[in-house]
């Protein structure tokens, strides 16, 4: 059997079920091919406003992921910076009054990822399970499908105008027509983590925020999934790896009882005894970019493109936010509307400089643990930021760096900016959220907010400028590019 379609999607996360539902819904043939039995576990479990507000309205399964039941999320709480005491990191920009739209969701991704699978195939994708994609088939310099094997064993080939990688972090097809990734220096770091069947709550109304606390081996997560279930993860430096791979559940009490601030709110409570939650996993390496972002009938979204960090939850974001790019990039192509080089080229600029914005926003933010000198801290001070680091940041971001010898000074005047906000939230008043007056706070959430008024209005409401220079501008039913 030798298919064909207009567009193959490889693998049904966030970014997958995002970017094939975004090309269904302009009409035409999507194959998405999932190697998992859906529902199926993955981490990532704590949303930003931009996915919840603007990519599942986009999507339309707002009132079905609001019927879910996941917790709220009105932003975080950080034990992190010079002062003992936590504060909050709000999405309003009031610190005391939410908006409609600065709440997002923790959610157990089982559940999310599978409304979302779903919904694409709602939409008219035609989602097959158990599919394992192996490589790309490609002619003439140009990718024209993929080879993949059936829940069955059966080798087949599927050819398509355009192939997404969107297999997340463990992609096959990474190093294809001439991709490769960078690995981020500065944040490789390893992940430890697993579940409590319950946990202490924050007090009210930031009981659903995701808690971050720094301490001398690095830092923990603290995600209230449901009443009954606590996601709780140590991030730390590699040089912790033997101890980790020895015994991971181990690690992982040892690193909670190293932090007061999280071991408090666990006293007493059991670990998780149900699948999937009953595991204690380890992840490491997982801060990269690739090199190209497209390449003649590959384009790559999600965890296949670049990931960094987990401590903003930033990686569905972005992952998301890639695959609406890259879906409406697509779509311009199918629809003669744009040449592939200028629509792709407007999906990769965008992308990266989001995935930069986030980067940067990260280094300054590691950075205000600067009083820290424990062997993990003292690796992520700016000053500390080595040539290779600096150079290869300036690369991915382009225009952001003013170039690698400004990159450690922009770095350090963006953290000296981001400390002194966090300062000024302990006397602020509820009018206006310290924070977002901070220029690397604004500009790093500046795009997640501008999506939910796409996905309400249609259009930024600061109106329809490119978002670059001689860019194009968003079609009237915002899934596609056209030129002003
Ligand atoms: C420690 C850690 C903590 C994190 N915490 C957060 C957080 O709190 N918030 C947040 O937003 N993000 C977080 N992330 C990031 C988040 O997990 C990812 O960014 C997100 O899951 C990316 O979505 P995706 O769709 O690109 O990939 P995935 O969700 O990984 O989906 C990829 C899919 O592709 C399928 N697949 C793989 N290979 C093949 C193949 N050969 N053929 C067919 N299908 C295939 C897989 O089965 C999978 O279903 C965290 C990451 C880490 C490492």
């Amino acid at each position: 059997m030798n298919e064909t379609f207009d567009v193959v999607v490889v693998g049904g996360g966030p970014a997958g079920s995002t970017v094939a539902t975004v090309v269904a819904k302009r009409g035409h043939r999507v194959l998405l091919l999932e190697k998992q039995a859906f529902p199926r576990y993955q981490i990532g479990e704590s949303l930003l406003p931009s996915t919840v507000h603007g990519v599942c309205r986009i999507l339309g399964v707002t009132d079905e992921v609001a019927a879910a039941g996941f917790t709220v999320k009105r932003g975080g709480t950080f034990r992190w910076g010079s002062g003992r005491e936590p504060w909050q990191f709000s999405f309003a920009m009031s610190p005391r009054l939410p908006e409609p739209t600065s709440t997002a969701f923790q959610v157990e991704r089982a559940r999310f990822d599978d409304i979302l699978l779903r919904n694409a195939a709602r939409h008219g994708v035609d989602v097959r399970h158990g599919c394992d994609v192996r490589d790309v088939v490609a002619a003439e310099g140009r990718v024209r499908g993929v080879a993949y094997t059936t829940a069955d064993g059966v080798r087949r080939t599927v050819h398509a105008r355009h192939v997404v990688d969107a297999a997340g972090n463990t992609s096959r097809l990474q190093g294809a027509a001439g991709g490769g990734r960078v690995y981020s220096d500065f944040f490789r770091n390893l992940a430890v983590f697993g579940y409590f069947s319950g946990g202490r709550r924050l007090p009210e109304p930031n009981c659903g925020n995701i808690f971050c606390a720094a301490f001398d081996a690095g830092w923990l997560w603290y995600i209230p999934l449901r009443d009954d279930l606590t996601s709780v993860g140590a991030v730390i430096s590699p040089e912790h790896w033997s101890t980790v791979r020895r015994s991971p559940r181990d690690a992982w009490r040892e690193m909670i009882d190293a932090c007061p601030e999280v071991r408090d709110l666990l006293t007493d409570v059991p670990t998780a005894t149900h699948a999937p939650y009953d595991e204690v996993r380890v992840r490491r390496d997982y801060s990269y970019w690739t090199t190209k972002f497209w390449s003649p009938g590959l384009v790559r979204v999600g965890d296949a493109a670049c990931f960094v960090d987990p401590v903003l939850s930033s990686g569905v974001h972005l992952a998301t936010y890639g695959a609406i790019l890259a879906g409406r990039s697509i779509n311009a192509c199918l629809a003669a509307e744009l040449p592939e080089d200028r629509s792709l080229g407007e999906f990769e600029d965008r992308y990266r400089r989001e995935f930069g914005q986030f980067y940067e926003f990260l280094i300054s933010f590691y950075d205000m643990q600067r009083n820290e000198q424990s062997y993990f801290w003292s690796a992520k001070k700016i000053t500390g930021l080595d040539e290779t680091e600096a150079a290869a940041f300036a690369g991915l971001v382009g225009g952001l760096a003013s170039g690698d010898d400004a990159v450690g000074t922009r770095l350090s005047a963006a953290a000296a900016d981001l400390s002194s906000a966090v300062d000024r939230l302990a006397t602020a008043d509820d009018r206006r959220n310290p924070l977002y007056s901070s220029r690397v706070v604004a500009q790093t959430f500046r795009q997640g907010r501008i999506l939910p008024e796409e996905a309400m209005f249609g259009a930024p409401l600061d109106g329809t400028e490119p978002a670059l220079p001689g860019g194009v501008v968003l079609a009237a039913d915002g899934l596609s590019w056209t030129t002003c």
